[in-house]
């Protein structure tokens, strides 16, 4: 069996190896002609625990290929899936100019029958949208090549997408033939040997469960937030609140860590653009909306806790950062919190020094020479007045107190994921920031 993805990001590199890794021979496509030679050495341009070795063993076999072209890419091909970015546009709503530029190659280049899979995350009605073009393009070649459109909507998290590709909690699809449902059920029929279940149901349904799932868990985040920071204010800890109400069975204790409001290059937008697919429709989603304002206002906890703690005058202060990735085991920076923490500090006249243990390059890039680059996490809080905790990686969770005091000029800690013990902290002689800790 063959297939193409288009698009070698977080998603469609995942996706591609991953099938590969199951016998298919993949063929991923990009535009980015650097990102396609890297790839093509098994060299993986993203941080992603388990991908590099998994690419490297399928290229090996001569199961998955790389190239820019995408023509080449979908020749044989029983299905193409699109993984290309979704980002927001100005109003929120997603912008789909590169999975429409795909379709639009897609029907230059097919030259027989293809399910044409949407794999990243669009609103309802894309479908619609990609077949049309597909459509147009062959109908200018004066062609009427069957193709049948599937979506199938990603879950994977960063950080752990591979184990969650190889071994999902479910299966999304929605398919409007039974040709197009068959050949999906064929490719996913290896990952599902843990019994957990393949949905089928319509497109428009398959588009929106994926919006509706990042809404929730954006929700849940958003309520925790609220009830820690009241925690805050009337001197409770959320620590022991998260678990007296995680315990109960209808509510569950996932997704409950509060913390500096969430990111990634997911919630943010999702949440946006499913705000503006109801409005489209002349409707509100209340909720989501709230989810949205608590988790804008959640994104400056921690500023507002060190202008409290230096009396409002930031200047020349130094602040050292652990983390800068949205969420530990990635390199992606997108609408971090940490960067967001950081632009306030620099606002506010602070020296910033930082450390995270993969996502330097990226912040590179992004802050440049504004902020200083530490060689590791002591580093980071050499001669600095505080501590923000900001991304919760492993090795940040045992920290050597003894090594901190000697290294800080004053021994404050704002811990922006509650990772820490506050009375052992306290104890060391720190002074103890987190969030909703009373
Ligand atoms: P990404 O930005 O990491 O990668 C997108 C890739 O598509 C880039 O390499 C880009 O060069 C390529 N591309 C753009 N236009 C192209 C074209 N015309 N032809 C070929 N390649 C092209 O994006 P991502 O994080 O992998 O997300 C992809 C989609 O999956 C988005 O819709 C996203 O919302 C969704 N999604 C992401 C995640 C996640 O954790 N990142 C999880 C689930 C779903």
């Amino acid at each position: 069996m063959k297939i193409a993805v288009i698009g070698t990001g977080y998603v469609g590199l995942v996706t591609g190896t991953c099938f590969a890794e199951t016998g298919v021979t993949v063929t991923c496509v990009d535009v980015d002609d650097n990102k396609i030679r890297l790839l093509k050495d098994g060299t993986v341009p993203i941080y992603e625990p388990g991908l590099e070795t998994m690419m490297r063993r399928n290229i090996d076999k001569g199961r998955l290929k790389f190239t820019n072209d995408i023509r080449k890419g979908i020749e044989d091909a029983e299905a193409v899936f699109i993984a290309v970015g979704t980002p927001p546009g100005e109003d929120g709503s997603a912008d789909l100019k590169h999975v429409l530029n795909v379709a639009r190659e897609i029907g230059r280049s097919i030259g027989d029958y293809i399910v044409v899979v949407i794999k990243s995350t669009v609103p309802v009605g894309t479908s619609q949208k990609v077949e049309a073009v597909i459509a147009e393009e062959l109908e200018k070649r004066g062609n009427d090549i069957k193709f049948d459109m599937a979506s199938n909507p990603e879950f994977l998290k960063e950080g752990s997408a591979v184990e969650d590709f190889l071994k999902p909690d479910r299966i999304v699809i929605g398919t409007s033939t039974p040709e197009a449902a068959e050949i999906m059920k064929k490719l996913y029929k290896p990952f599902l040997l843990n019994n957990h279940p393949i949905l089928f149901m319509d497109i428009k349904s398959a588009e929106i469960t994926k919006y509706a799932a990042n809404a929730m868990l954006a929700t849940r985040i958003s309520f925790i937030n609220e009830i820690a920071n009241l925690c805050d204010l009337l001197g409770a800890d959320i620590s022991y609140v998260r678990k007296g109400i995680g315990s109960d069975s209808r509510i569950g204790n996932k997704f409950l860590y509060p913390g500096t409001g969430y990111g990634g290059s997911c919630f943010p937008k999702d949440v946006k653009a499913l705000i503006k697919t109801a409005e489209e429709q002349g409707y509100s989603l209340n909720v989501v909306k709230a989810v949205e304002k608590a988790n804008e206002y959640q994104k400056s906890v921690l500023i507002r806790k060190l202008m409290k703690h230096f009396h409002n005058n930031l200047k020349n202060k130094s602040i050292g950062i652990w983390g800068l990735a949205f969420k530990p085991q990635t390199d992606d920076i997108r609408e971090s919190s940490s960067i967001f923490l950081i632009n306030m500090l620099l606002k506010e006249g602070a020296k910033v020094k930082a450390y995270d243990p993969a996502a330097m390059d990226e912040a590179r890039k992004m802050l440049g020479d504004r902020i200083t680059y530490a060689s590791g996490q002591y580093d980071a809080i050499n001669g600095a007045d505080a501590l923000a905790l900001m991304t919760e990686w492993p090795e940040f969770r045992i920290p050597d107190l003894h090594l901190m005091a000697a290294r800080m000029k004053e021994k404050v800690i704002f811990d922006g994921r509650n990772i820490f013990e506050p009375a052992e902290i306290k104890e060391a002689g720190f002074v103890y920031y987190g969030i909703g800790r009373g």
